[in-house]
C-alpha cells in the first residue's frame, strides 16, 4: 500500500518502520527542519526492543510535498493533536476525494478537524496501544508490543478499512476491527485526561500519584465528568471499569512511568493535547450545559504552566 505519514515522530517513525519492513511504500511528512534533517542524512533509526535499526524512508515537509504531488492510498496522521489542523491545511493539495486518511490521535474530536479537509467517507479513526519516544531528531526508542482498534467513520468506508487491518497484520501491527471505536476512543481519553494532566502538573510518576490519599476520589471525579458528556455523543461510559482500568496502572510496572504531557511539558518544554483532552470535555460541557470543574481546571492550569515554562 502506498501510505503517507504526517508526523514522523515517535509513533509515525514508528508505524513508517514496521510499514516500510512489511514492504509498503512509505513518505513522510514533518514539519520539524531538524528531523528532517537528520533522517535525510543517517535514516530512521531505532533502538527497536534492544536492537539497533536503521530505514532509509523518504521524508518533506509540507511544502516540498505539495510540490511534489504525492497521491497516497492512505494517510496516517501522527502529529499532536495540537498541530493537526495546521499539517492538514498545509498539506491539503495532496488530499484528494479518493484519499483515506486514518486517525489514531490521543484525544477527542480530532474528527471534527478531520472532516474540513477529507470526504468523511473516507475517514478512520482509532486507538492505538502501541507506544514510541523520539531520543533526539530522527531517533526513536521503540520498545515493547502494542495493538490497534479501528474502524471507518461512516459505513461506506468499511472494505478500505478492511484493507487497511490486512495491511497493518502484515506489519505485525495487530490491528483489530472495532464495532464501537468512539467508546475505545472515549475510555483511552479517560486515562489521558486523569493521569496526564495531574502527573503534570503535580510533577509526578504514575505511581506515586496513586500513592496519595486524594488520587481515587480525583479520578473518579474527572472519569464522572467525562462520562457526562460522552453520554450527550452516544458513548455509555462505565465509570467503575474505566477507574479499575486506571487504577491497574498504579501498581503495575507502568507506575514508574512519567505520562507524555508530563515529558512533553515538564522536561521539554513543548505545547501539550490538553485542550483535545480534558480541555475537550470542558468545551462540550459547556455546549450541552454540564458543568465539568475538574477539567477545566486541569486545562487552564495546563495552559498556565505552559506559559510559566515558555512552552512551545
Ligand atoms: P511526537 O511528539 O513524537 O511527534 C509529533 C510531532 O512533533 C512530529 O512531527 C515530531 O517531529 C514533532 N516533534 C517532536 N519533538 C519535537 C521537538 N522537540 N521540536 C519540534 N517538533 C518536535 O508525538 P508522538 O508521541 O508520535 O504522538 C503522536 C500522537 O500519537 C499524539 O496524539 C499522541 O498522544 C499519540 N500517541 C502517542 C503514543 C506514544 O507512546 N508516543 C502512544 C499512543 C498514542
Amino acid at each position: 500500500m502506498k501510505i503517507t505519514i504526517l508526523g514522523a515522530g515517535g509513533m509515525g517513525g514508528r508505524f513508517g518502520m514496521m510499514l516500510h519492513q512489511a514492504g509498503n511504500d512509505i513518505t513522510l511528512v514533518d514539519g520539524w527542519q531538524a528531523n528532517i534533517d537528520a533522517i535525510r542524512q543517517n535514516g530512521l533509526q531505532a533502538d527497536f526492543n534492544g536492537q539497533p535499526v536503521t530505514v532509509k524512508l523518504p521524508i518533506y515537509s509540507p511544502e516540498e510535498i505539495d510540490q511534489i504531488g504525492d497521491h497516497a492510498d492512505l494517510i496516517i496522521a501522527f502529529t499532536k493533536s495540537n498541530q493537526l489542523a495546521t499539517m492538514f491545511e498545509a498539506v491539503k493539495p495532496i488530499i484528494s476525494e479518493n484519499t483515506y486518511v486514518l486517525c489514531l490521535l490521543n484525544g477527542i474530536g480530532h474528527e471534527e478537524i478531520l472532516k474540513n479537509f477529507v470526504n468523511i467517507d473516507h475517514l478512520i479513526l482509532g486507538i492505538t496501544m502501541w507506544t514510541a519516544g523520539m531520543t533526539g531528531p530522527g531517533h526513536l526508542s521503540l520498545l515493547g508490543d502494542g495493538n490497534i482498534e479501528l474502524q471507518n467513520f461512516t459505513p461506506a468506508g468499511k472494505n478500505f478499512t478492511l484493507q487497511v487491518i490486512d495491511t497493518f497484520e502484515k506489519a505485525g501491527l495487530n490491528p483489530a476491527y472495532s464495532e464501537n471505536v468512539k467508546y475505545s476512543i472515549w475510555r483511552k481519553a479517560c486515562v489521558n485526561g486523569t493521569l496526564n494532566g495531574l502527573c503534570s502538573l503535580l510533577e509526578c510518576n504514575i505511581g506515586e500519584l496513586g500513592k496519595t490519599d486524594v488520587a481515587e476520589p480525583m479520578l473518579r471525579t474527572i472519569i464522572h465528568e467525562f462520562a457526562l458528556v460522552a453520554a450527550h455523543e452516544g458513548v455509555d461510559l462505565d465509570e467503575a471499569e474505566v477507574y479499575q482500568h486506571i487504577a491497574a496502572t498504579f501498581t503495575a510496572e507502568i507506575a514508574a512511568h512519567y505520562p507524555s504531557m508530563y515529558q512533553d511539558l515538564v522536561k521539554n518544554h513543548r505545547l501539550t493535547e490538553i485542550d483535545f483532552i480534558n480541555g475537550a470535555v470542558w468545551q462540550k460541557g459547556q455546549n450541552y450545559n454540564i458543568a465539568t470543574p475538574y477539567c477545566a481546571l486541569i486545562t487552564q492550569e495546563i495552559h498556565a504552566k505552559e506559559q510559566i515554562l515558555g512552552a512551545k
